[in-house]
């Protein structure tokens, strides 16, 4: 079925969009519906906010995204740098443009995708605004959360000697970008075949339905953590180290041997003939947490599930770089860390 947005007007499809949404959290004293929002928060917590804007042909390819993936993932992006700053995501509002070529269907599709990833992460919808569009689709995402006034991490805080760490595993999410690049011909039917995705479920999962690290932030609250710096790794781990350490003035050293990487990242590198360090080190997309801990709580992240150490900051002299497993120093580049690429 197919039911032109002109039918319904920009209103009726807000309302079709919208209908049901009930604000769960106790700040949103007023959500869609009329002409703002209502907020209130208490006095002891720091308001965040972030946003974020997602253009067809640029952000994402509808050729091989589904509209529900990209909705939940427009969403959990936002979701991701709220908990960057050791805060908690509570509303989000959502605008659209999009051409003819989009149907009421198609819409209802990315937003039931946006109000899962929120239904997942208890945030409410609280607004937003379509328009047309001359071609294509556009999505921005502003995300409103909290955080306890002593407990916001910047990207500034890093000291010498403070170990890195970061969770989960790194370039899954890069991996799974190129198999769909790969496979996409196939995915338009301009081939009769379907691709075979058996086992390497995990890398597309990570490329298109990506999830924010809120239950990180909660086990370092329980443990009574506050890092010293934190930021989440959607441009890959290596410029997202080099802005930490811009901000913070300082070095840092960090280790091949102990970068995280998925077994299914590691065989799909290998299949693609790239080296793998590079993947996991400039992939991008991977919504984990890098963040710095004080030496002393050593002992305390070195016990967390699903958090890895990776290195230590230095002496800002000393600059950022990649110690090899053979003992190699290479200097960390933002875009492209080129020296092992050449040699596979
Ligand atoms: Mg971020």
């Amino acid at each position: 079925m197919r039911t032109e947005i002109a039918t319904l007007g920009e209103f009726g499809l807000i309302d079709r969009l919208t209908e049901g949404i009930k604000p769960e959290n106790e700040s949103t004293r007023y959500g869609v519906g009329d002409d703002a929002a209502v907020l209130s928060y208490p006095s002891e917590k720091q308001i965040l906010v972030t946003t974020d804007l997602l253009m067809e042909g640029v952000h994402f390819d509808l050729t091989y995204v589904p509209l529900k993936h990209l909705g939940y993932k427009s969403a959990v992006v936002n979701f991701s740098d709220i908990y960057a700053m050791n805060g908690t995501p509570r509303q989000i509002t959502v605008s659209l443009a999009l051409s003819k070529r989009f149907s009421v269907e198609d819409m209802e599709e990315l937003y039931s995708g946006i109000r899962l990833a929120c239904q997942q992460y208890h945030v409410d919808i609280i607004g937003g605004d379509t328009s047309s569009s001359l071609t294509g689709l556009a999505i921005s995402i502003t995300c409103i959360g909290d955080a306890d006034k002593d407990k916001v991490v910047y990207r500034n805080g890093a000291k010498e000697t403070d170990l890195i760490c970061v969770s989960g595993d790194l370039g899954a999410a890069y991996m799974g970008l190129q198999l769909l690049e790969r496979e996409k011909t196939v995915l338009k039917g301009e081939k009769d075949i379907q691709p075979d995705f058996t086992g390497k479920e995990y890398l597309l999962e990570r490329q298109l339905k990506p999830e924010a690290r809120k239950d990180i932030i909660e086990k370092l609250a329980a443990a009574n953590i506050v890092p010293t710096s934190m930021m989440d790794i959607s441009d890959g781990l290596s410029s997202e180290l080099m802005h930490i350490c811009k901000q913070s003035n300082a070095g840092c050293r960090v280790y091949e041997e102990h970068i995280p990487i998925d077994y299914q990242t590691a065989v799909m590198a290998e299949e693609f003939n790239m080296n793998l360090t590079t993947c996991a080190m400039n992939g991008g997309e991977d919504y984990e947490l890098l963040f710095t801990v004080p030496i002393a709580d050593h002992e305390k992240v070195s016990q967390m599930e699903g958090i890895r150490l990776i290195g230590h900051i230095t002496k800002p002299e000393l600059g950022c770089a990649l110690i090899t497993r053979d003992g190699q120093e290479f200097e960390l580049k933002a875009q492209g860390w080129n020296p092992l690429k050449e040699d596979k």
